[in-house]
């Protein structure tokens, strides 16, 4: 069934308090698909400010889908000024498909040597050139783009990091109390400039406060990370005066500003790897972080103490790629962990 509202481009600029369920349509065919994109609007009494959320660009990241239905639930948009446009699928073929890109994702990978790009998040450009003409994902994004994101005066676009690493909030120096403001603890200063191509990217060289967030993990749903992201979320909208009250910010926040040291730990052995951690504790200098033991004899045959006090940021056995499964036998040279210092920490 089609929902009345497709590719109505004053869907946020109706006046009258309200949510509304519509359908954007890409332009054209490409790569044999015409899609449809779910929107979701909620629009307050008053004419404000506009934000534009958007997640799944990557069909495996769905925390962010979550926290995006929870907040449209939770608004209430008599209160409201301004207009919220959320688009919580932007990629419905390859979440349908249970992989990261369409019609594609093992690029990821392997050489193929295909030069084709299929991640959406590298397809974004305010205008169309020969290099980036007729493809699915930049049917998406041109039509996101000209019909919300370029009229948006904030923006918050959610991603998927697998559950090896630490969900994580990212924005420019120039924006960050919008990042601090939305309250997840773990928030990173990006240090030169957002990939070229990706929506945060567009959305900031045209002027638009624009962060991104990584909800871990992939392909399921994690009750904590929800609730992260619906918070951060309604913190977005309270920062930028659309809806009214003060962010809500947790008690500690770690700052990972530019130039946070890292400390990569790298297994020297085969084995199984063990730790008495999980992601996001605090290690303390001298601790033990994780050991690998022998597969022949279960003593350890690898062990890293924590050389300063810092987070455990990464852990596990790093898949070969998101289409592998994860996996705790570990061989030489792998990656296991991953510490960061931050920059700050502390409360408000
Ligand atoms: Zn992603």
């Amino acid at each position: 069934m089609i929902t009345p509202g497709i590719n109505t481009t004053s869907l946020h600029r109706r006046t009258g308090a309200g949510k509304r369920r519509g359908l954007l349509e890409t332009a054209h065919v490409a790569q044999g698909v015409k899609t449809r994109l779910p929107v979701l609007i909620a629009q307050g009494s008053r004419p404000g400010p506009l934000a534009v959320v958007t997640a799944c660009q990557h069909g495996r990241e769905l925390n962010g889908i979550a926290s995006i239905a929870r907040a449209f639930e939770h608004i209430n948009t008599k209160e409201m000024t301004g207009c919220a446009v959320f688009l919580p699928i932007m990629n419905p073929l390859a979440i349908r498909a249970h992989q990261m890109d369409f019609p594609l994702e093992k690029l990821r990978y392997r050489h193929t040597g295909v030069s084709q790009n299929m991640n959406m998040n590298r397809a974004w450009r305010k205008n169309r050139t020969s290099t980036n003409s007729n493809s699915y994902i930049q049917e998406i994004t041109d039509i996101v783009w000209k019909t919300y994101l370029k009229h948006a005066d904030v923006c918050l676009d959610l991603h998927a990091w697998t559950d090896n690493s630490l969900s994580l909030a990212m924005g420019y120096k120039k924006h960050l109390s919008l990042l601090k403001a939305f309250g997840l603890p773990w928030f990173a200063v990006v240090e030169s400039s957002y990939a070229s191509g990706s929506c945060t990217w567009l959305a900031c060289s045209s002027g638009i406060p624009s962060m991104i967030c990584e909800l871990t993990p992939q392909n399921m749903i994690c009750p904590e990370t929800v609730a992260h992201g619906e918070r951060g979320i309604m913190n977005l909208l309270k920062f930028s005066g659309i809806l009214s009250g003060e962010p809500e910010r947790p008690e500690t926040q770690y700052e990972f500003g530019p130039g946070h040291k890292e400390h990569v730990i790298k297994t020297d052995a085969e084995g199984l790897l063990v730790s008495d951690h999980r992601i996001g504790d605090p290690v303390t200098q001298g601790e033990t972080v994780l050991s690998v033991l022998s597969l022949d004899s279960l003593k350890p045959v690898f062990e890293f103490k924590a050389p300063c006090d810092s987070l455990l940021f990464n852990l596990g056995g790093c898949p070969f790629g998101e289409d592998s499964l994860p996996s705790a036998v570990v061989y030489p040279g792998q990656m296991v962990g991953l510490l960061k210092q931050p920059t700050k920490m502390g409360s408000q």
